[in-house]
């Protein structure tokens, strides 16, 4: 009997503003991967009048994360819809409870490859983040959101990044550079996937 190829997961992770959605589009056109961006499914969840619209837009706010009883179901559902099945999954898990109801309930049913880590340093992060406010529209790119965006970072989403390090599952790009360079060790690693 021939068997049914799981679908391909790369998480991408790092601090807000690092260079994921950009880095995400980048791959989409050379590797042909999915994007699908976490917080956009939640901004857009959020925009569709849902039943969690206000607990969304005021988690984005205060730069806190979403029960993953919400995410996971936007995520799966968007994995379902998809025809192709090779997924760059961008800002999520954000932390332990996220990443325990996803290895509970979707792991088992994909091929899971490796977290994309960009790596930036706080004080680039929060000028490029200044700057994208200026016309992002975005609720959370101001300077008290941006710091409890951070803060968040720190506490519990490196948690997650610790626990996908020790399976020798992350691979780090240094963000801290200009885009064609980092998206140049990017190229190179999906090359040899
Ligand atoms: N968010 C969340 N769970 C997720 C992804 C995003 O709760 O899995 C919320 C969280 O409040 C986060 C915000 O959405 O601060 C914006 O996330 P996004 O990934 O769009 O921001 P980025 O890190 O790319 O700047
Ligand atoms: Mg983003």
């Amino acid at each position: 009997m021939e068997s049914v190829q799981k679908p391909t997961v790369i998480f991408v992770l790092g601090g807000p503003g690092s260079g994921k959605g950009t880095n995400c589009a980048r791959i989409v056109e050379d590797f042909g991967f999915v994007h699908l961006s976490a917080g956009d499914l939640l901004r857009e969840e959020q925009a569709s009048g849902s039943q969690h619209g206000e607990m969304i837009k005021s988690m984005i706010k205060e730069g806190k994360i979403v029960p993953s009883e919400v995410t996971v179901t936007l995520l799966e559902n968007a994995m379902e819809r998809s025809a192709t099945k090779k997924f760059l999954i961008d800002g999520f898990p954000r932390n332990e409870e996220n990443n325990q109801s996803w290895e509970r309930q979707v792991a088992p049913k994909v091929n899971f490859e490796f977290v994309l880590v960009l790596d930036c340093p706080e004080q680039v992060l929060e000028e490029r983040l200044l700057k994208r406010g200026q016309d992002s529209g975005r609720a959370d790119d101001n300077l008290e959101s941006i710091r409890k965006r951070f803060r968040t970072f720190q506490e519990q989403t490196q948690l997650v990044l610790d626990h996908y390090g020790k399976q020798g599952k992350v691979r780090t790009i240094d963000s801290n550079r200009e885009p064609a360079a980092v998206y140049a060790d990017i190229q190179q690693l999906f090359g040899s996937l």
